[in-house]
């Protein structure tokens, strides 16, 4: 475990609640406990609150907000610039934080401090661009102007597969535009909002304007979602979990978006650079160990190069060694939970049951514990539980293919729409697959998509909204047209 004397400045590792500049404890001294998947040992508690200390750190947003949308967007801009700053400075200190709680190979660890970083970057640069209109006018006595304004206490829920870049994506924008954010992390990862937070503050964030509440999910996301004060709920997480919160919202009309489950096809055609699909898929599949919303979850190959294709894959994935955070070589760490684990060995043990054939792995690491072995699987069929359901480990399930539209037609048959891969050197077929795929981002002969500059989310029940790029201030800002009118009088 990173004892806090393991990092260069201790103070990052914080284990209460950052509600209005304070750091605060669950009223009746409740936590919730954090574990090294790694290991399984216990990192650390943190402040189990309930909806009376969530209702107070809503209530002290909503207080920070006032004055906060009313400072300068420039002003607003640097204090996001310095949290990113900051961010960078403390990369290995942030990066040991979040390896250790979620188990993540060291050099990811730190590449998503820096993704985390870019976002606050991004959202520090539009902040002086979110602009409103000024429009032709339908009265020769009136003007027609659109005014931006921030939406105002805007919640955010938080997954553990990107423990510090969900909030980057989210805080970002809110803050940006001028909104005030309470934000709740997933229960696994909560060290990595609270250095976040530590960080925010050191940065000139005001007090109030961000807050991190932890603690059970059930009541304080019922909190979030009842509370007038809150305008807002982004929430990044299963499609499960995106429904029960989005009907919650429902309640007060809440502006909501949803960043939910994926199963995402990726598609290798016959005359595509198979080096490239096999780099492709190390990336859109073993990165984060496969505990990606994005993760290629389907390779659809096409039955000519399949063999090839296998081929390289194994070849390459027989390369990636399984360990911690920080085992020097590591590239892929422990899954997440016991749940998880299960979750992947029922997904093995179902397509094999069904006729797949094991190419590689296929089991638990020796070392036991949450580490599964980086696995080949070919023949795995489209009713199958892998195909079906997001098997979010390092498991590589391929089926095959004999003509394009097939290929796009069994990759849309799926509830789900958020990413989706394709590979081939005929832009005309490559085109036509990009068009075809019912999915909000293709990766089209890449499978590295995800980027501050481009607009992030999904279609169908993989979400609603977009977060990232000039579109993710829309999430935190609201319309108001004023039509100015008597002006002949
Ligand atoms: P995953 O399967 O990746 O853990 P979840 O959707 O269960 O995804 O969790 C994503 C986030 O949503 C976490 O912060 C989790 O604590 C939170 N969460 C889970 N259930 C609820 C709920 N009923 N209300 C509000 N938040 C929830």
């Amino acid at each position: 475990m990173p004892a806090p004397q393991q990092l260069k400045d201790e103070a990052l590792f914080r284990t209460a609640c950052l509600v209005g500049g304070d750091w605060i404890e669950a009223d009746d001294g409740s936590t919730i406990s954090v574990d090294d998947p790694a290991t399984g040992d216990e990192i650390a508690t943190v402040p189990s609150l309930g909806p009376v200390e969530v209702r107070r750190a809503i209530e002290v947003a909503a207080v920070a907000q006032r004055d906060w949308r009313r400072v300068t967007a420039r002003e607003r801009a640097r204090v996001l610039h310095r949290w990113a700053d900051l961010l960078t400075e403390h990369r290995d200190d942030v990066g040991l934080i979040m390896g250790t709680e979620h188990g993540k190979p060291w050099e990811e660890a730190k590449g998503e401090v820096d993704y985390a970083a870019s976002f606050l970057e991004w959202f520090a640069e539009e902040a002086g661009r979110a602009n409103g209109d000024v429009v032709p006018t339908f009265r020769s006595d009136s003007r027609v102007i659109v005014l931006r304004e921030p939406v105002g206490v805007a919640a955010g829920i938080t997954p553990w597969n990107f423990p510090a870049a969900m909030i980057g994506r989210k805080v970002g924008p809110a803050l940006a535009v001028g909104c005030a954010m309470v934000v709740k992390p997933a229960s696994q990862t909560p060290l990595t909002a609270l250095a976040l937070a530590e960080l925010g503050r050191r940065a000139g964030v005001p007090d109030g304007v961000f807050n991190v509440v932890t603690g059970k999910a059930g009541p304080i996301g019922e909190e979030l979602t009842s509370n007038p004060s809150v305008r807002k709920l982004s929430f990044t997480g299963s499609t499960e979990v995106g429904r029960t919160l989005m009907a919650q919202c429902a309640h007060h009309i809440m502006k909501v978006s949803l960043e939910l489950g994926g199963n995402a096809p990726f598609i290798v055609f016959d005359d595509a650079d198979l080096d490239a699909a096999v780099e492709g898929t190390l990336v859109a599949k073993f990165r984060n160990s496969g505990q990606t919303c994005i993760a290629a979850n389907r390779i659809l190959v096409h039955e000519r190069v399949v063999d090839d294709y296998v081929d390289r894959l194994t070849k390459a994935v027989s390369g990636l060694e399984v360990g911690a955070t920080t085992d020097p070589g590591a590239k892929i760490g422990p899954l997440i939970d016991d749940a998880a684990v299960d979750k992947v060995a029922r997904h093995v043990e179902d397509a094999v049951g069904h006729g797949a054939e094991v190419v590689l792995g296929g089991s638990a690491n020796e070392r036991g514990g949450r580490f599964w072995d980086p696995t080949v699987l070919v023949g795995v069929k489209a009713d199958t539980a892998m195909s079906c359901e997001e098997t979010f480990g390092p498991v590589a399930g391929i089926d095959t293919f004999r003509d394009d539209e097939q290929a796009v037609r069994q990759a849309n048959e799926t509830p789900y729409g958020l990413a989706s891969y394709v590979y081939s050197r005929d832009i005309g077929r490559l085109w036509r697959a990009v068009e075809g795929l019912e999915y909000g981002m293709v990766g089209a002969n890449t499978g590295f998509i995800s980027s501050p500059v481009a607009p992030f989310g999904g279609v169908k029940e993989s979400g609603l909204g977009r977060e990232g790029s000039v579109h993710g201030i829309d999430e935190y800002t609201e319309l108001k047209y004023v039509c100015l009118g008597g002006l002949d009088r």
